[in-house]
């Protein structure tokens, strides 16, 4: 989950108030919205058909990785199964010009990915993309009840743009930018003054400006993103802001994907935007309430194309329509990313969603006592759960955790649980829960992509 702080926020990107085109699609998202599987694919397919031909034309990548007339033989959502996968490594291998279909024209968006995968990436956005971008936004909040002009706040690690004039420098002026390296006292400060109807960041940091602010304001809209959120995070924004969050999903390079109503239940995926696929370890589509890996194919930016992008994050399929109605398929959860895999005792590969300690402890030995943790496993396997505390852990704290994740690990796995004054996050301002030194081998998903060779 990366870089998801920034296309998916506001409605930056529009670059002319190109009124009419902009209602025309904000309109047919509405519909698309309320339609059939079979209605969106019919969105979809035509798409999906020309990206993938408009990146083997001209996109290097693409030119070499798929066969020459694999956009014909697209028919069907599930032919997609036979296009290889990419993924930041692949990416990453190749020079920049491999990934653009030419230069970028003027309008054109750079966004950095924040890189807590490793190193720090730019993706380049098409001026149409980017308008496509503010498109979903203005539908997200519709669909929340947020009004364009309501006043926002977000503490966000993505650098401050240019200036804007016009109606866009009013509109500026109501929404706050507010980077995570500002200390939460002030955060707070800021947040007093403006209001805001709308407060946005990762979870911790919402955790964080909470404590600070004690009550003494409560925004209408609570939005995380960015970090997959467990118990204890959920439920310390629960206590703090008094509303449950509204979670998003985003990436840099594909932008917004799904997203929480105010049901506050499953995540809507932008289907219109993006196709995403939840597929099992052998590469193929999950059925309905199973997990999976995160597959994306965006339908929007032709200057860069990421077409069966293995994103690294796992997610769960729901296997019902949404609280507020919405039928079309959707993400139950959002667990985070399969590189936090932990190797237990006996050679299996644990999620890391497993170990959640609010999975392992009963909620008074959790709420109130755990601030933050993290789970680390060094090169011999041994873990050691750093937890931040906000007071002295209870004598069977320990224990209790040790016992449990024997349990789920192996009777001899090595865990020790220590209390620290503080745990460091990561430059972007987002929070690893888990990192292992033993780095999960997936080389039988890798290597034998495509799953069905045309
Ligand atoms: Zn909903």
């Amino acid at each position: 989950m990366v870089g998801s702080d920034d296309a998916t926020m506001f409605g930056v990107g529009i670059k002319r108030l190109d009124v009419v085109r902009t209602w025309k699609e904000l309109r047919s998202l509405r519909r698309s919205a309320t339609g059939t599987l079979d209605e969106v694919q019919t969105i979809q397919m035509p798409r999906l058909r020309w990206m993938v031909d408009h990146a083997v034309r001209h996109v290097g990548l693409y030119r070499s990785l798929f066969p020459g007339d694999a956009a014909r033989r697209l028919q069907h959502p599930d032919d997609l199964l036979r296009l290889p996968f990419t993924d930041r490594a692949v990416c990453r291998a190749n020079p920049i010009a491999e990934l653009l279909s030419s230069d970028p024209p003027p309008g054109s968006r750079r966004i950095s990915s924040s890189g807590t995968t490793g190193e720090p990436s730019e993706v380049l956005y098409s001026p149409g993309a980017a308008w496509y971008q503010g498109i979903l936004a203005l539908r997200r909040d519709g669909v929340r009840g947020l009004r364009p002009w309501d006043k926002r706040c977000e503490v966000t690690s993505l650098r401050e743009g240019p200036r804007r004039s016009g109606i866009w420098e009013l509109l500026d002026r109501r929404f706050m930018r507010v980077p995570t390296t500002r200390p939460p006292a002030l955060l707070a400060r800021d947040v007093l003054a403006l209001r805001p109807v709308l407060l946005a960041g990762h979870g911790h940091l919402l955790v964080e400006l909470g404590e600070e602010l004690d009550g003494a304001f409560r925004p209408r809209y609570l939005v995380t993103y960015g970090e997959s959120l467990d118990g204890v995070t959920s439920d310390a924004l629960v206590d703090l802001y008094g509303q449950r969050q509204l979670d998003q999903y985003g990436t840099a390079e594909h932008g917004s994907v799904a997203w929480q109503c105010t049901a506050a239940d499953l995540y809507h995926i932008d289907h219109e935007a993006v196709l995403l696929e939840v597929l099992d370890d052998h590469g193929a589509p999950v059925p309905p309430g199973e997990t999976g890996e995160v597959v994306l194919s965006g339908l929007w930016n032709p200057l860069m194309p990421f077409l069966r992008y293995r994103i690294g994050d796992i997610a769960t399929l729901a296997d019902r329509p949404c609280a507020c109605g919405y039928r079309l398929p959707a993400l139950a959860r959002i667990w985070g990313r399969t590189m936090d895999w932990i190797l237990d005792s006996r050679g299996r590969w644990v999620a890391p969603q497993r170990l959640w300690i609010d999975h392992h402890l009963e909620r008074d030995l959790v709420q109130g006592v755990v601030r933050r943790y993290h789970v680390r496993q060094d090169a011999t396997g041994a873990i050691r759960v750093l937890v931040l505390p906000y007071r002295d852990l209870p004598a069977d704290f320990a224990n209790r955790l040790q016992a449990s994740y024997r349990r789920l690990l192996g009777q001899d796995a090595m865990i020790e649980v220590v209390p620290v004054a503080d745990l460091p996050l990561h430059p972007s301002g987002k929070f690893r829960r888990f990192s292992s030194e033993l780095v999960r081998s997936r080389d039988a998903w890798q290597s034998e992509s495509p799953a069905t060779p045309w």
